[in-house]
């Protein structure tokens, strides 16, 4: 087997397409260096070895050595250096690179290849003494740090106090002579706290680096962003060795990062940042606050910092032909880090950038438009659980702001919550309901959690390409950061701000847009939607075959979904219009009455209540379809609690307290979930559905007087286990609609169907579609009914389930394809094997998953419904899944 590729001077072994077999670094390493990009030359050791290496309790197969050794030697003989040579030697950087980027999450060593020999040889061939030295303590801080777990803290308190002894204040005043003190310090320290030294030959180093680079594969925070992300665990990473190039070989040297257009907001234009005189980690770590790439960008920050633009006009120049030329290469945004050794410029790294929902819609729409790609790429370049971030709130432009200080704006969004110091608290607060901004001097990939677990992120270092920020902007998470002004204490738990103090969870409030950080809580409005959201959800609508609706019972719901171009109500549950305060006693008076003849009293005065809803939500879907379901959980739900709901409910039945509390116990039930609700209900007491089905005929026959589109009311039993069931309750509710019809004198179409959500009347489907005219499936109970669980006690043990890969995702979130789905395409044949045009939808949570929308799509649904503000989400779904 070939477990080794290499790429650089012109040419490569692998391509772009090999993604899967060298990672995303490593095949565009080899695609820039085909399409004769400056890339360092080096070579990618395949993500199989990652998968061979924990197949085989941590070990190679017996070949890897002499290809690594052959590609080696072919990168010394191209760059013109010997590995480990004590005159002229070659230096490398340990990679690691998964298939999908993950920033930050795993190791990477620069520098590799130093030791006290090979760092004089490297000083007397760069002339730069200082240079060298100040490469090694950086190797020697890295190496220890990533390969031998000695902490980075370290190196950094001793680096403190030379400072300090020296009377020193910044890196730059340290001299060769102090570096090279310091790199033997360094190595001393990890030889006291490992008892055995520095490893001096370099072929042992670059081994280590390798393990830990597929070790880092399975830790902690990269498997924390791997389940973030649905990423699998068994891709693995591949590893890149490849030869150094020096941004910090003064000032005429320089690193940085760009993406080439606006990660933010989509804009067409360069976004980057870099630093003179300095290694790649500086920039993506955060350590040192960044300088703007582009004049433009400088001027807008209101920074007196030179940008490269104007620092280094030809090497800039020759930069942005890249951006250029890789944009066009790759069709996309790309996120670019490079490096400037003496004026030359070298290419490290290019991916698709990674952006927030914002720039992903922009960028989609405007690349369509100048016919970069295709309407159907366009569609597939949008996330659709994404757009979510486009719906979220924005702060109102008009509310009173108590500002604290302007941050960089890192990722878009407001976020309000309780300031908290450390992540693990960040995540703790947040299981337990509370809205959480994590503040960090700088976030390290080990925050990965608190990050997702907050509201929103605060740093007062770091620019806008550094991994807090980046990582921010994939997870939707409004973002602030280098927000400079603010002195972080993390042992106190206090931010010092302008002679102001911020206690420990003082609330806050974050602008990712402006990078405003603001103290309390500001009122926040709903969200413009952007000239670019409606075209790509017209291009869209073209396309897909799945019609989405949603699932609303009040006129806002129903009024927000259909701007969100719902196509009708797949849901309307009519016991949410009962827990209104106005309503309530008479739904408790019809409860408790003893007999027949108390219901019907409490239901006649329902009957006008209810009939106006469905007046008010048929006038809003006028033309579309509207689903109704009957009333359907369990009685007791709405029974009183305290005893002045027992009291005026006593009263206003004219009953004693004492036998509305004896008839309460009665209702009471052990498994509520599996007991009395639903069509049992109808079936125990048809006067509560004969009353509803004469509100909705009525309705629906007062809206379609006034003209206009007619309104179809369909007519939804739920919990049906046996075709009886339903025949039963359809018959009542038909000889009802009937009646009301033929007095009427008016016509009125209507259906009468069922929620399929109980396995039984899956597997029952084709006689039950002997008297259903549609089945929409309930995904939600079908779920519970299915895996025997309650989704309101799963949360106990469901991350246990999820760790132990027994589930990949919870099954309320994500439609369960193999067992729950299972049962929905078994009744969907079924059922229209009876009924050839039976109408098939879904309404539960899922319906707004995109994995979901495409399983409905599959198996031939007709469509699917969700909640309002997940309606452009299932459209979007619904068109890929098409693609
Ligand atoms: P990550 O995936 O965390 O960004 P990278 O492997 O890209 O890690 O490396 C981290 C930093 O080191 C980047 O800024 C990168 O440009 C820089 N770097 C990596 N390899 C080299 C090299 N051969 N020469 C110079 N800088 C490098
Ligand atoms: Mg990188
Ligand atoms: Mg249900």
């Amino acid at each position: 087997t070939n477990w080794v590729y290499t790429f650089g001077d012109g040419k490569a072994e692998g391509d772009a397409s090999m993604k899967n077999l060298l990672g995303g670094k490593g095949a565009n390493l080899a695609e820039m260096s085909n399409i004769g990009l400056p890339v360092p030359p080096g070579f990618t050791i395949t993500t199989e070895v990652c998968t061979y290496y924990y197949a085989h309790q941590d070990t190679y197969p017996t070949d890897l050595k002499d290809q690594v050794t052959a590609a080696l030697t072919q990168v010394e003989k191209t760059v013109g250096a010997t590995f480990g040579d004590a005159e002229n030697p070659l230096l490398v950087s340990v990679r690691s690179g998964a298939r999908v980027s993950m920033p930050g999450m795993m190791d990477t060593v620069l520098n590799l290849g130093l030791n006290d020999i090979t760092v004089e040889g490297l000083a007397k061939q760069s002339g730069d003494p200082r240079f060298a030295y100040d490469s090694y303590r950086r190797f020697i801080q890295m190496y220890s740090d990533v390969v031998l777990g000695v902490d980075h803290y370290n190196f950094e308190e001793l680096l403190e106090i030379h400072k300090e002894e020296n009377g020193y204040v910044l890196d730059t005043e340290l001299s060769a002579e102090d570096w090279k003190e310091l790199a033997q310090a360094f190595k001393q320290k990890t030889e006291d706290v490992l008892g055995k030294p520095f490893p001096q030959d370099v072929h042992e180093q670059l081994w280590g680096a390798v393990n830990a680079v597929f070790g880092s594969w399975m830790i902690d925070r990269a498997k924390t962003y791997r389940r973030i992300h649905n990423i699998p665990g068994d891709w693995g990473t591949a590893v890149n060795v490849q030869s150094m190039v020096f941004g910090n070989m003064g000032d005429t040297s320089a690193t940085g990062v760009t993406f080439t257009r606006d990660p933010a907001t989509g804009e067409n234009t360069y976004y980057g940042e870099y630093l003179i005189n300095a290694q790649g980690e500086d920039v993506v770590a955060g350590i040192r606050t960044p300088q703007n790439l582009t004049k433009a960008s400088r001027l807008k920050a209101g920074s007196d910092m030179p940008s490269m633009e104007e620092a280094m006009p030809d090497v800039y120049g020759e930069l942005a032909d890249v951006f250029v030329k890789l944009e066009a290469h790759y069709r996309d945004m790309q996120d670019i880090e490079f490096t400037v050794q003496k004026g030359k410029l070298w290419i490290l790294q290019t991916r698709s950038g990674k952006r927030t929902a914002k720039a992903a819609l922009k960028i989609a729409v405007d690349m369509a438009e100048d016919k970069i790609i295709t309407e159907e790429e366009a569609i597939l370049r949008v996330e659709p659980a994404a757009l979510d971030q486009l719906l979220h709130p924005t702060l109102d432009p008009d509310a009173v702001k108590d500002i604290l200080t302007i941050g960089l704006p890192a990722s878009p969004g407001a976020a309000c919550g309780i300031a908290v110091f450390t992540a693990d608290e960040a995540e703790e607060l947040a299981k337990n309901g509370k809205k959480v901004i994590l503040v960090r001097q700088e976030t390290s990939p080990e925050d990965i959690h608190g990050m997702h677990a907050a509201e929103g992120i605060l740093t007062s270092r770091g620019g806008m390409t550094s991994h807090a920020a980046v990582v921010a902007r994939g997870m939707g998470r409004p973002c602030v950061s280098g927000a400079g002004a603010l002195h972080i204490d993390m042992d106190s738990k206090t931010i010092k701000v302008m002679g102001r103090v911020i206690q420990n969870h003082d609330i806050l409030t974050l602008d990712g847009s402006s990078g405003e950080v603001m103290f309390g809580e500001v009122e926040t409005v709903q969200p413009e939607l952007s000239g670019d959201f409606s075209k790509l959800m017209g291009w869209a609508d073209k396309i897909r075959r799945l019609k989405v609706r949603t699932n609303a019972e009040t006129p806002l719901d129903a009024r927000t979904a259909r701007e969100f171009g719902a196509e009708g109500i797949g849901l309307c549950r009519t016991e949410h219009m009962f827990f209104d305060a106005d309503r309530i006693i008479n739904v408790r008076q019809m409860i408790l009455s003893e007999d027949k003849a108390g219901r019907e009293l409490a239901l006649a005065k329902l009957l006008p209540v209810q009939k106006q809803d469905f007046v008010d939500l048929f006038t809003i879907m006028r033309g579309l379809p509207v689903t109704v379901r009957l009333l359907d959980p369990p009685l007791h739900e709405f029974l009183p609690q305290k005893a002045e709901d027992f009291a005026s409910v006593a009263a206003a039945m004219d009953a004693p307290v004492e036998q509305l509390k004896m008839r309460a116990e009665t209702l009471h039930e052990f498994n509520p979930m599996l007991g009395h609700r639903g069509c049992r209900l109808g079936i125990s007491y048809p006067e509560i559905y004969e009353m509803q089905a004469r509100a909705i005929i009525e309705a629906a026959l007062e809206v379609s007087r006034d003209g206009g589109d007619a309104i179809v009311p369909e007519i939804m039993i739920p919990l049906v286990g046996s075709r009886k069931e339903l025949e039963i309750l359809k018959t009542k509710v038909s000889a009802i609609a009937d009646e009301i019809i033929a007095a009427s004198g008016a016509s009125l179409d209507y259906m009468v169907g069922t929620m399929i959500e109980l396995p039984r009347a899956a597997l029952q489907a084709g006689e039950i579609a002997h008297e259903a005219e549609f089945f929409s499936f309930g995904t939600n109970d079908l779920t519970q009914t299915t895996y025997g669980i309650s989704r309101d006690d799963s949360a106990n043990f469901l991350d246990d389930y999820i760790q132990a890969g027994i589930f990949e995702q919870d099954p309320f979130v994500s439609i369960d394809q193999d067992g729950v789905g299972e049962l929905v395409k078994i009744a969907a044949e079924r059922g229209r094997a009876t009924r050839a045009d039976l109408k098939l939808g879904i309404c539960g949570e899922h319906g707004g998953d995109p994995a979901s929308v495409e399983f409905c799509h599959r198996i031939g649904l007709d469509y699917v419904s969700c909640s309002p503000y997940r309606v452009p989400i299932a459209r979007l779904a619904a068109a890929q899944a098409q693609l």
